[in-house]
Protein backbone atom coordinates (compact mmCIF):
# COMPACT_ATOMS: atom_id res chain seq x y z
CA UNK A 1 0.00 0.00 0.00
CA UNK A 2 1.28 3.48 -0.68
CA UNK A 3 2.15 5.84 1.88
CA UNK A 4 -1.67 7.05 3.17
CA UNK A 5 -2.95 3.27 3.26
CA UNK A 6 -5.55 4.55 0.68
CA UNK A 7 -6.78 1.82 -2.35
CA UNK A 8 -5.70 3.52 -6.01
CA UNK A 9 -6.68 2.11 -8.98
CA UNK A 10 -5.96 3.14 -12.74
CA UNK A 11 -7.78 2.00 -15.87
CA UNK A 12 -5.27 2.14 -18.43
CA UNK A 13 -6.47 2.00 -21.85
CA UNK A 14 -4.40 2.22 -25.19
CA UNK A 15 -6.08 4.98 -27.75
CA UNK A 16 -5.33 2.29 -30.55
CA UNK A 17 -9.32 2.39 -31.61
CA UNK A 18 -12.78 2.95 -29.77
CA UNK A 19 -13.20 1.77 -26.33
CA UNK A 20 -14.78 -2.16 -26.61
CA UNK A 21 -17.57 -2.77 -24.18
CA UNK A 22 -15.03 -5.15 -22.64
CA UNK A 23 -12.82 -2.19 -21.82
CA UNK A 24 -15.83 -0.37 -20.57
CA UNK A 25 -16.61 -3.36 -18.39
CA UNK A 26 -12.94 -3.25 -16.88
CA UNK A 27 -13.19 0.64 -16.13
CA UNK A 28 -16.68 0.05 -14.52
CA UNK A 29 -15.24 -2.85 -11.94
CA UNK A 30 -12.18 -0.64 -11.39
CA UNK A 31 -14.36 2.01 -10.50
CA UNK A 32 -16.59 0.20 -8.33
CA UNK A 33 -13.51 -1.19 -6.64
CA UNK A 34 -12.13 2.47 -5.71
CA UNK A 35 -15.63 3.69 -4.46
CA UNK A 36 -16.92 0.92 -1.99
CA UNK A 37 -13.34 0.92 -1.11
CA UNK A 38 -12.74 4.84 -0.50
CA UNK A 39 -9.78 4.78 -2.59
CA UNK A 40 -9.12 6.70 -5.82
CA UNK A 41 -9.89 5.82 -9.52
CA UNK A 42 -7.34 7.12 -12.20
CA UNK A 43 -7.14 7.19 -15.74
CA UNK A 44 -3.94 6.83 -17.84
CA UNK A 45 -3.39 6.83 -21.29
CA UNK A 46 -1.19 4.64 -22.50
CA UNK A 47 -0.01 5.70 -25.72
CA UNK A 48 3.67 4.96 -26.32
CA UNK A 49 2.71 2.55 -29.28
CA UNK A 50 3.18 5.56 -32.19
CA UNK A 51 2.38 2.85 -34.99
CA UNK A 52 -0.66 2.24 -33.59
CA UNK A 53 -2.03 5.53 -32.17
CA UNK A 54 -4.94 6.19 -33.97
CA UNK A 55 -6.54 9.94 -34.03
CA UNK A 56 -9.53 11.16 -32.28
CA UNK A 57 -9.68 7.40 -29.89
CA UNK A 58 -8.32 9.16 -26.53
CA UNK A 59 -11.56 11.68 -26.57
CA UNK A 60 -13.74 8.68 -27.78
CA UNK A 61 -12.58 7.16 -24.50
CA UNK A 62 -13.37 9.88 -22.76
CA UNK A 63 -16.17 11.31 -23.84
CA UNK A 64 -17.62 7.23 -23.53
CA UNK A 65 -16.15 7.09 -20.04
CA UNK A 66 -18.30 10.38 -19.36
CA UNK A 67 -21.42 8.87 -20.71
CA UNK A 68 -21.01 6.12 -18.88
CA UNK A 69 -21.32 8.30 -15.83
CA UNK A 70 -17.99 7.18 -14.61
CA UNK A 71 -15.64 9.76 -13.35
CA UNK A 72 -12.07 9.95 -12.50
CA UNK A 73 -10.24 10.91 -9.26
CA UNK A 74 -7.09 11.55 -11.30
CA UNK A 75 -6.54 11.86 -15.03
CA UNK A 76 -5.38 13.54 -18.19
CA UNK A 77 -8.15 16.00 -18.36
CA UNK A 78 -7.86 17.26 -14.68
CA UNK A 79 -4.72 16.43 -13.33
CA UNK A 80 -3.77 15.17 -9.92
CA UNK A 81 -0.32 14.72 -7.80
CA UNK A 82 0.81 12.05 -9.97
CA UNK A 83 1.05 13.14 -13.16
CA UNK A 84 1.50 13.61 -16.32
CA UNK A 85 -1.60 10.84 -17.15
CA UNK A 86 -0.76 10.22 -20.78
CA UNK A 87 2.83 8.31 -21.35
CA UNK A 88 3.51 10.16 -24.60
CA UNK A 89 4.40 13.18 -21.83
CA UNK A 90 6.07 11.16 -19.37
CA UNK A 91 8.87 9.78 -22.09
CA UNK A 92 11.52 11.70 -20.41
CA UNK A 93 10.40 9.37 -17.25
CA UNK A 94 11.32 5.94 -18.67
CA UNK A 95 14.88 5.67 -20.23
CA UNK A 96 15.96 6.02 -16.61
CA UNK A 97 14.35 2.72 -15.62
CA UNK A 98 15.71 0.96 -18.09
CA UNK A 99 18.82 1.96 -17.45
CA UNK A 100 18.57 0.61 -14.02
CA UNK A 101 17.80 -2.24 -14.80
CA UNK A 102 20.82 -2.69 -17.18
CA UNK A 103 23.31 -1.99 -14.70
CA UNK A 104 21.35 -4.39 -12.17
CA UNK A 105 21.85 -7.65 -14.99
CA UNK A 106 18.17 -7.94 -15.44
CA UNK A 107 18.66 -6.14 -19.03
CA UNK A 108 20.46 -5.65 -21.83
CA UNK A 109 20.82 -4.30 -25.12
CA UNK A 110 19.90 -5.40 -28.31
CA UNK A 111 21.11 -4.58 -31.64
CA UNK A 112 19.77 -7.20 -33.83
CA UNK A 113 18.29 -5.71 -36.92
CA UNK A 114 15.06 -6.41 -37.98
CA UNK A 115 16.93 -8.31 -40.94
CA UNK A 116 18.74 -10.53 -38.36
CA UNK A 117 15.65 -11.51 -36.43
CA UNK A 118 13.74 -12.43 -39.72
CA UNK A 119 16.74 -15.07 -40.62
CA UNK A 120 16.74 -16.53 -36.98
CA UNK A 121 12.86 -16.67 -37.13
CA UNK A 122 13.24 -19.12 -40.69
CA UNK A 123 15.74 -20.45 -39.50
CA UNK A 124 13.76 -22.00 -36.64
CA UNK A 125 10.99 -22.48 -38.76
CA UNK A 126 13.28 -24.78 -41.02
CA UNK A 127 13.72 -26.92 -38.15
CA UNK A 128 10.39 -27.28 -37.28
CA UNK A 129 9.99 -24.46 -34.39
CA UNK A 130 9.51 -21.04 -33.28
CA UNK A 131 12.07 -19.09 -32.57
CA UNK A 132 12.19 -17.12 -29.01
CA UNK A 133 14.40 -14.98 -27.87
CA UNK A 134 15.26 -16.08 -24.68
CA UNK A 135 17.58 -17.85 -22.57
CA UNK A 136 18.46 -20.41 -25.22
CA UNK A 137 18.98 -18.27 -28.38
CA UNK A 138 20.36 -15.16 -26.53
CA UNK A 139 23.79 -15.85 -26.62
CA UNK A 140 23.65 -16.60 -30.40
CA UNK A 141 22.38 -12.85 -30.90
CA UNK A 142 23.60 -9.50 -31.23
CA UNK A 143 23.70 -7.85 -27.99
CA UNK A 144 25.66 -6.77 -24.76
CA UNK A 145 25.43 -10.35 -23.38
CA UNK A 146 27.07 -12.09 -26.20
CA UNK A 147 29.61 -9.44 -28.01
CA UNK A 148 32.85 -8.20 -26.00
CA UNK A 149 32.15 -5.27 -24.01
CA UNK A 150 34.41 -2.63 -26.29
CA UNK A 151 32.34 -3.75 -29.26
CA UNK A 152 29.25 -2.94 -27.86
CA UNK A 153 29.69 -0.16 -26.43
CA UNK A 154 31.02 1.51 -29.74
CA UNK A 155 27.88 0.63 -31.42
CA UNK A 156 26.60 2.46 -28.66
CA UNK A 157 28.81 5.73 -29.14
CA UNK A 158 28.31 5.24 -32.72
CA UNK A 159 24.34 5.03 -32.53
CA UNK A 160 23.65 1.90 -33.60
CA UNK A 161 20.19 1.17 -33.35
CA UNK A 162 19.50 -0.47 -30.44
CA UNK A 163 16.64 -2.26 -27.95
CA UNK A 164 16.71 -3.02 -24.09
CA UNK A 165 15.50 -6.77 -23.53
CA UNK A 166 14.39 -7.89 -20.28
CA UNK A 167 16.70 -10.89 -19.17
CA UNK A 168 14.32 -13.80 -18.33
CA UNK A 169 16.65 -15.45 -14.93
CA UNK A 170 18.67 -18.32 -17.27
CA UNK A 171 18.08 -21.21 -14.69
CA UNK A 172 14.55 -22.29 -14.65
CA UNK A 173 11.90 -21.44 -12.36
CA UNK A 174 8.65 -20.51 -11.34
CA UNK A 175 6.95 -17.10 -10.98
CA UNK A 176 3.61 -17.18 -9.03
CA UNK A 177 1.39 -14.64 -7.76
CA UNK A 178 -1.88 -14.82 -6.06
CA UNK A 179 -4.64 -12.99 -8.04
CA UNK A 180 -7.86 -11.72 -6.52
CA UNK A 181 -10.09 -13.57 -9.04
CA UNK A 182 -8.02 -16.80 -9.87
CA UNK A 183 -6.07 -17.02 -6.54
CA UNK A 184 -2.55 -18.74 -7.20
CA UNK A 185 -1.12 -18.57 -10.63
CA UNK A 186 2.43 -19.78 -11.93
CA UNK A 187 4.09 -19.79 -14.53
CA UNK A 188 7.40 -21.16 -15.41
CA UNK A 189 9.73 -18.93 -16.63
CA UNK A 190 11.69 -21.35 -19.45
CA UNK A 191 8.16 -20.99 -21.39
CA UNK A 192 9.17 -16.98 -21.47
CA UNK A 193 10.95 -14.64 -23.74
CA UNK A 194 13.26 -11.55 -23.27
CA UNK A 195 10.72 -9.32 -24.07
CA UNK A 196 11.75 -5.57 -25.15
CA UNK A 197 11.42 -3.24 -22.89
CA UNK A 198 12.77 -0.26 -24.41
CA UNK A 199 12.82 0.44 -28.02
CA UNK A 200 14.53 2.03 -30.85
CA UNK A 201 12.20 5.12 -31.30
CA UNK A 202 13.45 6.06 -27.92
CA UNK A 203 10.29 4.98 -25.95
CA UNK A 204 9.35 2.31 -23.78
CA UNK A 205 6.96 -0.85 -24.38
CA UNK A 206 3.54 -1.64 -22.48
CA UNK A 207 5.84 -3.76 -20.45
CA UNK A 208 8.13 -1.33 -18.86
CA UNK A 209 6.01 1.71 -18.92
CA UNK A 210 3.08 0.24 -16.94
CA UNK A 211 5.31 -1.29 -14.56
CA UNK A 212 6.96 2.20 -13.80
CA UNK A 213 4.32 4.20 -13.89
CA UNK A 214 1.81 2.11 -11.80
CA UNK A 215 4.88 1.96 -9.21
CA UNK A 216 4.87 5.95 -9.39
CA UNK A 217 1.48 6.54 -9.50
CA UNK A 218 1.28 4.19 -6.27
CA UNK A 219 -1.10 1.52 -7.91
CA UNK A 220 -2.10 -0.51 -5.03
CA UNK A 221 -4.78 -3.14 -7.32
CA UNK A 222 -4.53 -3.75 -10.83
CA UNK A 223 -7.63 -4.86 -12.38
CA UNK A 224 -7.60 -5.80 -15.91
CA UNK A 225 -8.39 -8.33 -18.91
CA UNK A 226 -7.67 -11.63 -18.73
CA UNK A 227 -5.47 -11.25 -21.62
CA UNK A 228 -3.02 -9.32 -19.69
CA UNK A 229 -2.58 -12.66 -17.68
CA UNK A 230 0.07 -13.66 -19.88
CA UNK A 231 2.00 -10.53 -19.08
CA UNK A 232 1.57 -10.96 -15.06
CA UNK A 233 5.08 -13.46 -14.40
CA UNK A 234 7.22 -10.70 -16.55
CA UNK A 235 5.57 -7.59 -14.58
CA UNK A 236 6.13 -9.79 -11.14
CA UNK A 237 9.75 -10.06 -12.23
CA UNK A 238 10.09 -6.83 -12.97
CA UNK A 239 8.62 -5.52 -9.60
CA UNK A 240 11.18 -7.97 -8.40
CA UNK A 241 14.32 -6.82 -10.06
CA UNK A 242 13.47 -2.66 -9.37
CA UNK A 243 13.15 -3.61 -5.84
CA UNK A 244 9.84 -2.39 -5.43
CA UNK A 245 6.19 -4.12 -3.75
CA UNK A 246 4.23 -5.06 -6.00
CA UNK A 247 0.34 -4.44 -6.72
CA UNK A 248 -2.39 -7.01 -6.09
CA UNK A 249 -2.87 -8.19 -9.27
CA UNK A 250 -7.10 -9.06 -10.30
CA UNK A 251 -7.89 -10.33 -14.33
CA UNK A 252 -11.25 -10.16 -14.96
CA UNK A 253 -12.94 -13.02 -17.53
CA UNK A 254 -13.21 -12.64 -21.10
CA UNK A 255 -17.01 -11.72 -22.77
CA UNK A 256 -17.99 -14.38 -25.08
CA UNK A 257 -19.80 -13.90 -28.02
CA UNK A 258 -23.52 -14.36 -27.30
CA UNK A 259 -22.79 -17.92 -29.42
CA UNK A 260 -20.28 -20.27 -28.85
CA UNK A 261 -17.17 -20.13 -27.22
CA UNK A 262 -14.76 -17.20 -28.54
CA UNK A 263 -13.77 -13.76 -27.49
CA UNK A 264 -16.22 -10.94 -28.35
CA UNK A 265 -14.42 -8.61 -30.68
CA UNK A 266 -14.32 -5.29 -31.90
CA UNK A 267 -14.85 -6.95 -35.13
CA UNK A 268 -17.92 -8.73 -34.17
CA UNK A 269 -20.27 -5.77 -33.20
CA UNK A 270 -22.63 -5.06 -36.19
CA UNK A 271 -22.06 -8.19 -38.09
CA UNK A 272 -23.73 -10.02 -35.15
CA UNK A 273 -26.64 -6.97 -35.03
CA UNK A 274 -25.32 -5.55 -31.55
CA UNK A 275 -23.18 -2.38 -30.78
CA UNK A 276 -20.28 -3.88 -29.21
CA UNK A 277 -18.89 0.15 -28.46
CA UNK A 278 -20.44 2.61 -26.60
CA UNK A 279 -21.00 5.23 -28.96
CA UNK A 280 -21.17 5.50 -32.10
CA UNK A 281 -17.33 5.42 -34.12
CA UNK A 282 -16.09 6.66 -37.57
CA UNK A 283 -13.22 5.08 -38.33
CA UNK A 284 -10.77 8.26 -39.47
CA UNK A 285 -8.94 6.15 -41.62
CA UNK A 286 -12.15 4.27 -44.21
CA UNK A 287 -14.95 6.14 -42.65
CA UNK A 288 -16.00 3.40 -41.80
CA UNK A 289 -19.39 3.52 -39.30
CA UNK A 290 -19.71 1.23 -36.35
CA UNK A 291 -22.75 2.06 -34.16
CA UNK A 292 -22.61 2.72 -30.37
CA UNK A 293 -25.07 1.99 -27.42
CA UNK A 294 -25.72 5.72 -26.90
CA UNK A 295 -27.21 6.18 -30.62
CA UNK A 296 -29.13 2.81 -30.52
CA UNK A 297 -31.31 4.21 -28.14
CA UNK A 298 -29.60 2.61 -24.45
CA UNK A 299 -29.97 3.99 -21.09
CA UNK A 300 -25.87 4.67 -19.60
CA UNK A 301 -27.33 3.21 -16.46
CA UNK A 302 -29.03 0.27 -18.41
CA UNK A 303 -25.71 -0.40 -20.21
CA UNK A 304 -23.25 -0.59 -16.97
CA UNK A 305 -26.07 -2.32 -15.21
CA UNK A 306 -25.79 -5.10 -18.00
CA UNK A 307 -21.80 -4.74 -18.04
CA UNK A 308 -22.00 -4.98 -14.06
CA UNK A 309 -23.04 -8.67 -14.43
CA UNK A 310 -20.43 -9.90 -17.24
CA UNK A 311 -18.24 -11.89 -14.75
CA UNK A 312 -19.79 -10.79 -11.59
CA UNK A 313 -23.30 -11.76 -9.65
CA UNK A 314 -24.61 -9.96 -6.18
CA UNK A 315 -25.37 -13.86 -5.19
CA UNK A 316 -29.13 -12.86 -5.07
CA UNK A 317 -32.00 -12.49 -7.39
CA UNK A 318 -31.39 -9.08 -7.98
CA UNK A 319 -30.73 -7.65 -11.32
CA UNK A 320 -31.45 -3.81 -11.21
CA UNK A 321 -28.90 -2.31 -8.88
CA UNK A 322 -28.93 1.95 -9.13
CA UNK A 323 -25.50 3.40 -9.59
CA UNK A 324 -24.83 3.81 -5.93
CA UNK A 325 -26.63 0.16 -5.20
CA UNK A 326 -24.01 -1.25 -7.72
CA UNK A 327 -21.17 0.58 -5.69
CA UNK A 328 -22.15 -0.94 -2.49
CA UNK A 329 -22.97 -4.71 -3.64
CA UNK A 330 -19.96 -4.80 -5.59
CA UNK A 331 -16.70 -6.80 -4.28
CA UNK A 332 -14.28 -8.57 -6.08
CA UNK A 333 -15.06 -12.17 -4.27
CA UNK A 334 -17.89 -12.32 -6.46
CA UNK A 335 -16.28 -12.31 -9.97
CA UNK A 336 -16.38 -15.49 -11.22
CA UNK A 337 -13.06 -16.64 -13.33
CA UNK A 338 -14.67 -18.31 -16.01
CA UNK A 339 -15.90 -16.46 -19.36
CA UNK A 340 -18.98 -14.22 -19.43
CA UNK A 341 -21.29 -14.68 -22.41
CA UNK A 342 -22.65 -11.86 -23.66
CA UNK A 343 -26.82 -11.94 -23.77
CA UNK A 344 -28.07 -9.34 -26.73
CA UNK A 345 -31.54 -9.71 -25.54
CA UNK A 346 -31.09 -9.37 -22.12
CA UNK A 347 -29.24 -6.05 -23.10
CA UNK A 348 -32.04 -5.01 -24.30
CA UNK A 349 -34.73 -6.39 -21.03
CA UNK A 350 -31.99 -4.41 -19.03
CA UNK A 351 -33.15 -1.19 -21.21
CA UNK A 352 -36.61 -1.96 -20.83
CA UNK A 353 -36.41 -2.15 -17.26
CA UNK A 354 -35.02 0.89 -17.05
CA UNK A 355 -37.72 2.51 -19.34
CA UNK A 356 -40.43 0.88 -17.71
CA UNK A 357 -39.06 2.58 -13.89
CA UNK A 358 -38.87 6.16 -15.61
CA UNK A 359 -41.97 8.42 -14.62
CA UNK A 360 -43.93 9.15 -17.81
CA UNK A 361 -42.86 12.65 -16.93
CA UNK A 362 -39.48 11.62 -17.77
CA UNK A 363 -40.53 10.33 -20.79
CA UNK A 364 -42.24 13.01 -22.02
CA UNK A 365 -38.61 14.55 -22.17
CA UNK A 366 -37.18 11.87 -24.07
CA UNK A 367 -39.64 11.27 -26.58
CA UNK A 368 -40.71 15.36 -27.67
CA UNK A 369 -37.43 15.93 -29.78
CA UNK A 370 -38.46 12.55 -31.45
CA UNK A 371 -42.06 13.89 -32.17
CA UNK A 372 -40.48 17.69 -33.34
CA UNK A 373 -38.16 15.45 -35.71
CA UNK A 374 -41.02 13.84 -37.47
CA UNK A 375 -42.52 17.58 -37.54
CA UNK A 376 -45.39 16.03 -35.03
CA UNK A 377 -46.62 19.25 -32.35
CA UNK A 378 -46.45 17.39 -29.61
CA UNK A 379 -49.95 17.54 -27.52
CA UNK A 380 -50.16 18.94 -24.11
CA UNK A 381 -47.67 16.96 -21.33
CA UNK A 382 -50.49 15.52 -19.82
CA UNK A 383 -51.74 13.77 -22.66
CA UNK A 384 -48.18 12.63 -23.62
CA UNK A 385 -47.88 11.51 -20.48
CA UNK A 386 -51.16 9.23 -20.53
CA UNK A 387 -50.31 8.03 -24.08
CA UNK A 388 -46.59 7.01 -22.76
CA UNK A 389 -47.98 5.25 -19.93
CA UNK A 390 -50.42 3.11 -22.20
CA UNK A 391 -47.86 1.69 -24.20
CA UNK A 392 -44.29 1.97 -22.58
CA UNK A 393 -45.01 -2.13 -21.11
CA UNK A 394 -44.27 -2.60 -24.91
CA UNK A 395 -41.15 -1.24 -25.65
CA UNK A 396 -37.35 -1.46 -24.94
CA UNK A 397 -36.52 2.05 -26.09
CA UNK A 398 -37.40 5.61 -26.46
CA UNK A 399 -37.31 5.77 -30.05
CA UNK A 400 -39.87 2.29 -30.14
CA UNK A 401 -42.68 4.40 -28.69
CA UNK A 402 -43.39 6.32 -31.85
CA UNK A 403 -44.09 2.36 -33.74
CA UNK A 404 -46.91 2.44 -30.88
CA UNK A 405 -48.25 5.80 -30.80
CA UNK A 406 -47.79 7.20 -33.86
CA UNK A 407 -51.57 6.61 -34.65
CA UNK A 408 -52.39 9.40 -31.82
CA UNK A 409 -51.02 12.21 -33.77
CA UNK A 410 -51.59 11.05 -37.26
CA UNK A 411 -54.51 8.97 -39.26
CA UNK A 412 -53.11 5.65 -40.57
CA UNK A 413 -51.90 6.77 -43.80
CA UNK A 414 -52.65 2.66 -45.20
CA UNK A 415 -54.21 -0.17 -43.54
CA UNK A 416 -52.93 -3.58 -42.64
CA UNK A 417 -54.08 -5.83 -45.92
CA UNK A 418 -53.95 -8.83 -44.40
CA UNK A 419 -56.03 -7.54 -41.50
CA UNK A 420 -58.48 -5.83 -43.78
CA UNK A 421 -58.88 -8.91 -46.08
CA UNK A 422 -59.49 -11.21 -42.76
CA UNK A 423 -61.72 -8.40 -40.93
CA UNK A 424 -63.02 -6.19 -43.25
CA UNK A 425 -66.26 -7.90 -44.93
CA UNK A 426 -70.26 -8.70 -45.12
CA UNK A 427 -71.93 -6.18 -42.98
CA UNK A 428 -68.92 -4.83 -40.89
CA UNK A 429 -68.21 -1.76 -43.09
CA UNK A 430 -72.23 -0.65 -43.06
CA UNK A 431 -72.15 -0.87 -39.37
CA UNK A 432 -68.74 1.08 -39.09
CA UNK A 433 -70.73 3.96 -41.18
CA UNK A 434 -74.04 3.76 -38.38
CA UNK A 435 -71.19 3.43 -35.41
CA UNK A 436 -69.48 6.79 -37.16
CA UNK A 437 -73.20 8.60 -37.41
CA UNK A 438 -73.58 7.55 -33.92
CA UNK A 439 -70.61 9.47 -32.30
CA UNK A 440 -71.38 12.09 -34.39
CA UNK A 441 -74.55 12.77 -32.78
CA UNK A 442 -73.05 11.62 -29.07
CA UNK A 443 -73.35 14.57 -26.70
CA UNK A 444 -72.62 12.79 -23.78
CA UNK A 445 -69.06 12.47 -21.77
CA UNK A 446 -66.10 11.10 -23.92
CA UNK A 447 -65.07 8.79 -21.85
CA UNK A 448 -63.99 5.61 -22.63
CA UNK A 449 -66.30 3.40 -20.19
CA UNK A 450 -69.42 5.18 -21.31
CA UNK A 451 -68.47 5.10 -25.02
CA UNK A 452 -67.74 1.58 -24.50
CA UNK A 453 -71.55 0.40 -23.58
CA UNK A 454 -72.64 2.69 -25.67
CA UNK A 455 -71.55 0.97 -28.47
CA UNK A 456 -72.06 -2.46 -27.29
CA UNK A 457 -75.58 -1.80 -26.38
CA UNK A 458 -75.45 -0.86 -30.68
CA UNK A 459 -74.12 -4.15 -31.41
CA UNK A 460 -76.80 -6.01 -29.55
CA UNK A 461 -79.21 -4.09 -31.20
CA UNK A 462 -78.07 -5.19 -34.75
CA UNK A 463 -76.76 -8.03 -33.55
CA UNK A 464 -73.62 -8.06 -35.40
CA UNK A 465 -70.30 -9.98 -34.13
CA UNK A 466 -68.82 -7.72 -31.05
CA UNK A 467 -65.13 -9.31 -31.83
CA UNK A 468 -65.40 -8.67 -35.52
CA UNK A 469 -66.33 -4.82 -34.87
CA UNK A 470 -63.65 -3.99 -32.33
CA UNK A 471 -60.91 -5.49 -34.91
CA UNK A 472 -62.33 -3.69 -37.84
CA UNK A 473 -62.68 -0.71 -35.71
CA UNK A 474 -59.13 -0.79 -34.58
CA UNK A 475 -58.32 -1.21 -38.47
CA UNK A 476 -59.97 1.92 -39.01
CA UNK A 477 -58.63 4.10 -36.16
CA UNK A 478 -54.65 2.70 -35.95
CA UNK A 479 -54.07 0.95 -39.58
CA UNK A 480 -53.60 -2.48 -37.72
CA UNK A 481 -54.23 -4.81 -35.02
CA UNK A 482 -52.02 -3.21 -32.50
CA UNK A 483 -52.34 -0.92 -29.84
CA UNK A 484 -54.09 -0.53 -26.11
CA UNK A 485 -57.65 -0.57 -25.32
CA UNK A 486 -59.47 0.46 -27.83
CA UNK A 487 -61.72 2.69 -26.09
CA UNK A 488 -59.02 5.06 -24.65
CA UNK A 489 -58.20 5.30 -27.98
CA UNK A 490 -61.01 6.51 -28.96
CA UNK A 491 -61.50 8.97 -25.65
CA UNK A 492 -58.10 10.23 -26.56
CA UNK A 493 -57.99 10.73 -30.26
CA UNK A 494 -61.51 12.97 -29.21
CA UNK A 495 -65.43 12.56 -31.36
CA UNK A 496 -64.13 14.69 -34.17
CA UNK A 497 -61.26 12.69 -35.20
CA UNK A 498 -63.02 9.09 -34.11
CA UNK A 499 -65.84 10.05 -36.91
CA UNK A 500 -63.59 11.08 -39.04
CA UNK A 501 -61.17 8.08 -39.47
CA UNK A 502 -63.93 5.94 -39.39
CA UNK A 503 -65.12 7.68 -42.26
CA UNK A 504 -62.12 7.21 -43.77
CA UNK A 505 -61.04 3.99 -43.88
CA UNK A 506 -64.69 3.22 -45.18
CA UNK A 507 -63.87 5.50 -48.18
CA UNK A 508 -60.49 4.00 -48.46
CA UNK A 509 -61.45 -0.08 -47.68
CA UNK A 510 -65.00 -0.28 -49.25
CA UNK A 511 -68.26 -0.49 -47.95
N1 LIG B 1 -2.75 -0.38 -22.07
C1 LIG B 1 -3.26 -1.67 -21.70
C2 LIG B 1 -4.59 -1.84 -22.43
O1 LIG B 1 -4.76 -1.25 -23.42
C3 LIG B 1 -3.40 -1.75 -20.21
C4 LIG B 1 -3.34 -3.11 -19.65
C5 LIG B 1 -3.24 -3.02 -18.15
O2 LIG B 1 -4.23 -2.60 -17.54
O3 LIG B 1 -2.19 -3.33 -17.60
O4 LIG B 1 -5.49 -2.54 -22.02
Amino acid sequence: MNSSNMIRVRFAPSPTGPLHMGGVRTALFNYLFARKNQGTFILRIEDTDQTRYVKGAEDYIINALKWCGLDFDEGPVQGGDFGPYRQSERKSIYKAFADQLIQSGNAYYAFDSAEELNTARKEAESRGQTFSYDAKTRLSMKNSLSLPESEFKKMLTDDIPFVIRFKMPDEACVVEDEDMIRGKVSFRTSELDDKVLFKADGMPTYHLANVVDDHLMEITHVIRGEEWLPSLPLHVLLYRAFGWKKPVFAHLPLILKPQGKGKLSKRDGDKLGFPVFPLQWTDPETGEVSSGYRESGYFPEAFLNMLAFLGWNPGTEQEIFTHDQLISAFSIDRVNKSGARFDPEKTKWFNHQYLIHKTDKELVKLFTPILRGKEIVPPPENELERIIGLVKERVSFVHELWDQTAFFFSAPQDYDPKVAKKRWKGEIPAFLQTLAEMFDNYDGSWDAALLKEKVSQLIQEKQINFGGVMNSLRLALVGGSFGPDLFTIIEILGKEEVTKRIKQAIRVLGM
